[in-house]
C-alpha cells in the first residue's frame, strides 16, 4: 500500500461528494433487494445510478474487477462477482460500492438481509455494524491504528466471531487504496498516530465462525473457510479538528427500509443537506 496522503478541507468536501454518491447508490439498492432479484440486475442498476449522478463506478476495471459492485452473499466475505442467481429469502448480501468523481473515490459497504433472516445472522450484522462505529470512535487525534483495530476486534471476539486478518481497511483519496492499512484487529498504542487530514475507509469484515478464509478459483471471491456467514460494513471517515467526521452515510438505506437510527450523529458535524 502506498503512502499516507493528507487531505485539506476542500479535498475532504470533494471526498464527501464521492462518498455520498455511494451512499445514495446503496440507498437505491436497499429498496430493490428482495427474493428473486439477481446480484447482476442490482449491479446494472447501480452502474446506471452512479453515471446518472455524474460519477464513474469506482471498482469497474480496478485491478481488472469486472463489475460495478462487489456482491458477497452469505459465506462470501468480500469481492464476490455479481451473477444471475436470484437472491433467496433468508440470504444476506454484502454490497461494496465505489464511485469516482472530481478525481476522488468513495468506497463503502453494507450487509443487507434478504427478507427474514435467522436470529444468529441478524446478531452478526448488528455486532459487526456496532464494531464499525467503535472503530470510528477510536479514530481520534492522539490514538493510533492499533487502537482502532483493537476496538473492532474486542467488540466482535467477545461474541465469539472471527475477525478476518488478510483483508483490511485503508486510506482513501485519489486512489482507492492508500496508506495506511487499517486492520480490524490490533494492540492498543501500536502503529501510526492519527493526524488531521487522514481519510480512512474503515471496514470490519467479521465471520460468524472462524476468522479463516479461502478464495474461489475466479481469483476474486473470498469466503469463510467454515461456510458460516460473514458481514461487512464500511464507512469513509475524515479526521477533522482531531475528531472523526463521517463522509458516507447509511441514512439513505435506513430511509428506504423505514428505519430510524441515531448511530451516526456523534460523528457528523454538518447535517446532511441533500
Ligand atoms: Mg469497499
Ligand atoms: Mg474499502
Amino acid at each position: 500500500m502506498s503512502a499516507i496522503i493528507l487531505k485539506n478541507a476542500e479535498e475532504i468536501e470533494l471526498m464527501r461528494e464521492s462518498a455520498l454518491i455511494v451512499s445514495k447508490t446503496l440507498g437505491m439498492l436497499a429498496s430493490e433487494i428482495k427474493p428473486g432479484i439477481s446480484t447482476l440486475e442490482l449491479d446494472v442498476m447501480a452502474e446506471r445510478f452512479i453515471r446518472d449522478h455524474g460519477a464513474e463506478p469506482g471498482f469497474l476495471g480496478l485491478y481488472d474487477f469486472p463489475n460495478t459492485l462487489c456482491m458477497s452473499p452469505n459465506a462470501q466475505v468480500v469481492h464476490g462477482i455479481p451473477n444471475s442467481d436470484p437472491l433467496q429469502e433468508g440470504d444476506i448480501i454484502s454490497i461494496d460500492c465505489g464511485a469516482l468523481k472530481n478525481g476522488f473515490y468513495g468506497d463503502h459497504a453494507y450487509t443487507f438481509a434478504v427478507g427474514e433472516i435467522d436470529p444468529l445472522t441478524e446478531k452478526l450484522l448488528q455486532i459487526t455494524k456496532e464494531s464499525l462505529y467503535q472503530g470510528i470512535d477510536a479514530f481520534r487525534a492522539g490514538n493510533r491504528i492499533g487502537d482502532l483495530g483493537f476496538a473492532i476486534q474486542q467488540h466482535c471476539e467477545k461474541e465469539g466471531y472471527g475477525v478476518v486478518r488478510e483483508l483490511v481497511g485503508h486510506g482513501l483519496g485519489k486512489t482507492m487504496h492508500e496508506g495506511p492499512e487499517v486492520p480490524n484487529y490490533g494492540k492498543r498504542g501500536r502503529g501510526k498516530k492519527f493526524v488531521d487530514g487522514m481519510v480512512l475507509a474503515i471496514e470490519p469484515m467479521i465471520n460468524r465462525g472462524t476468522h479463516r478464509i479461502k478464495q474461489l478459483k475466479d481469483g476474486w471471491t473470498i469466503l469463510t473457510a467454515d461456510g458460516l456467514p460473514s458481514a461487512h460494513f464500511e464507512h469513509n471517515v475524515a479526521l477533522v479538528d482531531g475528531n472523526p467526521e463521517l463522509l458516507s452515510t447509511f441514512h439513505y438505506i435506513y430511509e428506504a427500509l423505514g428505519i430510524t437510527s441515531e448511530e451516526e450523529n456523534a460523528f457528523r458535524k454538518h447535517p446532511l443537506t441533500a
